[in-house]
């Protein structure tokens, strides 16, 4: 490491360790590791646009991955499909309901809060509105933006279709349905989403008052 580097703004990067001196970036830039080309920081890159398109993708993606069946099973010619809703209806049903409302707040509702939250944050942002309702708004979404972000957990649930998927297809044939499509391109939309939003970032873009 040269002497002329100051520790406090150093960092290493992440594949190859190299130690680059961290700078101001200009806004929408990526800082990329010289040597190995890896994404190193990326802080003030927060694409209104582009989230804007994520977030209509996600909403075109939610209806049809929580209503279309996600499984069809078919075992000795009996024909079973079940979709999310149903799913986290009928595990109430049994009896187990805080299965039914965890399965309920984190593969449905949070995500479809999440992705209204970040519509409404990034047409606030885009419109210019500058109205103290409006403004207030935007201050209440970000603060709870954590929370519906920590709720939303697709990522447990693509990972357990296919694990039934796999068990099940030992006894009975196993489709996976349109709404398994649908789910894992949600879960891959909101991935990149939650990827593209920076919080810091949004707050720079509330009013000063
Ligand atoms: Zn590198």
């Amino acid at each position: 490491m040269p002497k002329s580097l100051d520790p406090n703004t150093i960092i290493l990067c992440r594949s190859c360790d190299l130690a680059v001196q961290k700078r101001a970036l200009p806004s929408n830039v990526r800082a990329l590791c010289p040597r190995c080309h890896t994404a190193l920081y990326d802080v003030p890159y927060c694409s209104i646009n582009g989230m804007l398109a994520l977030c209509i993708a996600a909403l075109l993606f939610y209806i049809p991955a929580n209503f279309l069946p996600i499984i069809e099973i078919n075992f000795l010619g009996s024909v079973r499909t079940t979709t999310v809703f149903e799913t986290a209806v009928a595990v109430w049903q049994q009896g187990y309901w805080i299965v039914g409302v965890a399965v309920m707040a984190a593969a449905v509702i949070a995500p479809g809060l999440l992705i209204l939250s970040i519509l409404l944050q990034v047409s606030i942002v885009k419109l210019k509105l500058h109205s103290c309702f409006w403004q207030k708004t935007y201050r209440s979404l970000l603060k709870n933006h954590a929370t519906l972000s920590q709720l939303t957990m697709l990522e447990i649930y693509v990972i357990s279709f296919l694990v039934a998927a796999f068990n099940l297809s030992d006894f009975s044939d196993i489709y996976l349905g349109m709404g398994t499509f649908c789910f894992c391109m949600l879960f891959l939309v909101i991935l990149f989403l939650q990827r593209e939003y920076n919080l810091e970032h949004m707050w720079g873009m509330a009013d000063e008052r």
